[in-house]
């Protein structure tokens, strides 16, 4: 059985007072929740953060990381230098990464071999844009994406790792894929990877992102390939995220 996940970016927002509120309501609220349960923080915050999740169920994480482990690579931050600072898990090839700062499909499968390597666990972004959709090429461009990830990394690296699909027409829009159009590609991509390895198909935790909501999160997690979701806007919401915790 699949242990639903949900995990908050919070993307590039945030102050340190606002840090502390937010995570210190989550944990007040946090309670049984029967879902995983992480949070993906701007660097500068990770210390701040890592000091008030000790010991609690709320996992830590980032929102990129290197694709080496050390050298002359200005302003990149390593899977290492996350691990020090209580880092469990790392978003990569989230669709504002590869659109607004270009990173590849090869660029992305790096950062993901560096975060296995380096003990983090990977959430691999992958999805269509809106013109790929129209054009019918959404199971090819994730098909690519993913295929990229195994190239670098092996497709046994999926037992340590999870898989995002957010369609970057949902991310930060206010519309979300339908309960039909996210299980689609969900049962896509687990296929894909059934065709390696069945097991690690069974077992790898799919989760959803693009404007999940507290209204729509119990309906879409309640698919049968849907172990859970990406949150971002509502993650910057104490009570909004919760909710969706509580949902599974
Ligand atoms: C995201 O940033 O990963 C995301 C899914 O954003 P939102 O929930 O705001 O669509």
């Amino acid at each position: 059985m699949r242990r639903p996940l949900v995990i908050g970016n919070w993307k590039m927002n945030g102050r340190s007072a606002s840090v502390a509120r937010l995570l210190n309501d989550i944990l007040a609220g946090i309670g049984d929740c029967k879902a995983e349960v992480g949070v993906c923080v701007p660097f500068v915050y990770i210390p701040q953060a890592s000091e008030i999740l000790k010991g609690t169920k709320v996992m830590l994480g980032a929102q990129n990381v290197a694709d080496h482990n050390s050298g002359a690579f200005t302003g990149e931050i390593s899977a290492g230098m996350l691990r020090e600072f209580g880092c469990e898990i790392v978003i990569v090839g989230h669709s504002e990464r590869r659109l607004l700062y270009g990173e590849s499909n090869e660029l992305v499968a790096s950062r993901y071999e560096q975060a296995i390597q380096g003990h983090l666990k990977p959430i691999l972004c992958v999805g269509e844009t809106l013109e790929q959709r129209e054009h019918g090429r959404t199971l090819a461009v994730i098909g690519a994406q993913i295929d990229t990830v195994f190239e670098f990394a092996g497709v046994q690296s999926l037992e340590h790792a999870v898989i995002a699909y957010e369609p970057v027409w949902a991310v930060g829009t206010g519309h979300s894929a339908t309960t039909g159009q996210a299980q689609e590609v969900h049962y896509h991509i687990r296929s894909l990877i059934g065709r390696w390895n069945p097991e690690v198909a069974q077992a790898v935790q799919i989760i959803y992102g693009g404007s999940v909501k507290p209204e729509n999160a119990a309906e879409l997690f309640a698919m049968p390939d849907i172990d859970g979701g990406l949150i971002g806007g509502a993650s910057l919401d104490a009570r909004a995220f919760l909710s969706i915790c509580h949902s599974v």
